[in-house]
C-alpha cells in the first residue's frame, strides 16, 4: 500500500523510490490510454434503437448514423466503418495500391503494427525517415524511399501535430503513386489544409478503446471518391452484394456492429468534454514542465484545433537518468509511461519482408522520447504529483548512481 501524501511524491532518500525498494508512488496505474466514458444513459439509448430494430449488424441504423455524423464531423464526403482500424488499413491499401507493383514506402518512427499491416497486404515495407520538426515522415523523406516497384506511401499523422500532408498529396499527384493517411492520432485536428479526414483520397482512423472516439473496437475511412467507398463497402462484407451475390474477389468480414457504434456514438456527443479534459491535463504539463530542467513537453500547435489528447516530452542534456531507465523509475512508480514508439520499426527484428534500412533522424529522434499518463485515467492533481516525483528523481540521480554502483561491489 502507498501513502498519498507529499513524501509520497517527492522522494526524500533514494532506497524511496519503489525501483529500489519503496513504496510505489501512485495507488492506481496511471496509464497513456484514453478510456473515454460516455454518459451511460446516452450509450444505452442509443443501444435501444438497434435493439429495438433487432438489427445487430449489417449495416444496422447506428452504423449508418454514425458513418453520416463521421464525415460531417471531417468535412468529408463519405465515411466506411471498419471492424478495427487495423482492417480499415488493410482494405484501404488493397483498394489504393498499384497493381503489380511490390513495396509500401512507410516511415519507421511510427505505430508499432504498421509493418503488421503491410505484411496482411503482400507488400514489403521500405522505411523512410522522419522530419525533425514533426516527428513525422514528409515529402522529403517519403520521395528517398520510392523506387519503380512502388504501390502506394502511407503518409502517418504523428502523435501530437500532424505530417505533412498536403505536401504529401502533391508528391502523389506528381509520381501517380496512391497516398493513404493514417490519420488515427489526429481525429480532431485541423490544418492550414482543412481537416484532418477531408484531404486525402483516404483517411484512416480508429475507434479503439485508447482513442479519442471510443467505440471500443473499431475504425473508419474518410473519402471524397465514390468509388472508393463503394468498393470498401464491398469488401468489408465478404464481397457481397445483395444476397450471396459475390461481386469481389478478396473480401473479408470486417464489418463494425452495431454495439460498438452505439459506444462511439455516445462518445461523439460527449467530444468536446474529452477535448475540455485533455486541454486541461496538458495545461497542467505546461506549468509544471516549465520549471523541471532536463524535460520539455511537445507542444500542440494552437492556432488550429487540437484535442490535446497525447503527452509526449522529450528529455534534453539537461536530464541524468537515460529515457529507458527513467521509464523503468516512473512505471515501479506506477506511472505507466512507455517510449515513444520505440524502437523504431526498422530497428526490430521482423519475420516479413522488408527492406533494411538505416535511417539518421529516426535513429537518433527515438531515445529520446516519452509518452507521458493522459486522458481519463489521469486527474490534474495527480499530474502535479507525477511532477514532483520526477523532481525528486532528477534531484536524487547522482545518489542513485552511486546507490546502484554501491549495490554491484
Ligand atoms: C491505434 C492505431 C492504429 C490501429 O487502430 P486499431 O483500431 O487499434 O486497429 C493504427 N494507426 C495508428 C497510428 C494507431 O495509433
Amino acid at each position: 500500500m502507498s501513502i498519498e501524501n507529499d513524501t509520497a511524491f517527492h522522494k526524500q532518500s533514494v532506497d524511496a523510490f519503489a525501483l529500489l525498494g519503496g513504496q510505489p508512488a501512485f495507488s492506481t496505474p496511471l496509464g497513456t490510454s484514453g478510456l473515454a466514458r460516455p454518459d451511460v444513459e446516452a450509450f444505452l439509448s442509443y443501444s435501444k434503437r438497434f435493439f429495438d430494430a433487432k438489427q445487430y449488424t449489417n449495416n444496422g441504423p447506428l452504423v449508418r448514423e454514425l458513418e453520416k455524423r463521421l464525415a460531417a464531423f471531417h468535412d468529408a464526403e463519405h465515411c466506411v466503418t471498419f471492424c478495427s482500424g487495423f482492417w480499415a488499413l488493410v482494405m484501404a491499401i488493397e483498394t489504393l495500391k498499384l497493381a503489380n507493383k511490390s513495396e509500401i514506402v512507410m516511415p519507421s518512427l511510427t505505430y508499432r503494427r504498421l509493418a503488421d499491416v503491410a505484411a496482411w497486404t503482400g507488400l514489403r515495407p521500405r522505411f523512410c525517415d522522419v522530419d525533425p520538426k514533426t516527428l513525422a515522415i514528409s515529402p522529403e523523406t517519403a520521395r528517398e524511399a520510392i523506387t519503380d516497384e512502388t504501390a502506394l506511401i502511407v503518409g502517418v499523422h504523428p502523435i501530437v501535430n500532424c505530417c505533412d500532408a498536403a505536401g504529401l498529396i502533391k508528391l502523389s499527384e506528381e509520381t501517380g503513386i496512391p497516398l493513404l493517411i493514417d490519420a488515427v492520432e489526429s481525429v480532431y485536428e485541423e490544418t492550414e489544409h482543412g481537416r484532418v479526414g477531408s484531404m486525402a483520397p483516404i483517411e484512416v482512423f480508429s475507434l479503439h478503446a485508447s482513442k479519442l472516439i471510443n467505440g471500443a473496437e473499431g475504425g473508419y475511412i474518410t473519402t471524397s471518391n465514390s468509388d472508393l467507398r463503394d468498393k470498401l463497402r464491398l469488401i468489408r462484407g465478404f464481397g457481397f452484394q445483395g444476397q450471396d451475390n459475390v461481386v469481389v474477389g478478396g473480401g473479408t468480414n470486417a464489418k463494425l456492429n452495431e454495439i460498438h457504434a452505439a459506444l462511439a456514438l455516445a462518445n461523439l456527443d460527449s467530444l468536446e468534454q474529452f477535448v475540455a479534459h485533455n486541454q486541461n491535463i496538458y495545461r497542467t504539463y505546461e506549468k509544471e514542465l516549465e520549471v523541471l530542467p532536463g524535460m520539455k513537453l511537445l507542444a500542440f500547435d494552437e492556432r488550429f484545433k487540437t484535442s490535446y489528447k497525447n503527452i509526449v516530452v522529450e528529455l534534453t542534456e539537461d536530464w541524468p537518468l537515460s529515457r529507458d531507465r527513467t521509464i523503468e523509475f516512473l512505471n515501479s512508480e506506477n506511472v505507466l509511461a512507455r517510449p515513444y514508439y520505440s524502437p523504431a520499426l526498422h530497428q526490430k527484428p521482423m519475420r516479413y519482408p522488408h527492406f533494411p534500412a538505416s535511417l539518421k533522424t529516426t535513429e537518433k529522434l527515438c531515445s529520446k522520447f516519452i509518452l507521458m499518463p493522459s486522458g481519463f485515467m489521469v486527474n490534474p492533481n495527480q499530474i502535479r504529483n507525477l511532477i514532483s516525483l520526477l523532481r525528486s528523481l532528477f534531484d536524487a540521480a547522482d545518489q542513485i548512481s552511486e546507490y546502484q554502483e554501491r549495490a554491484h561491489q
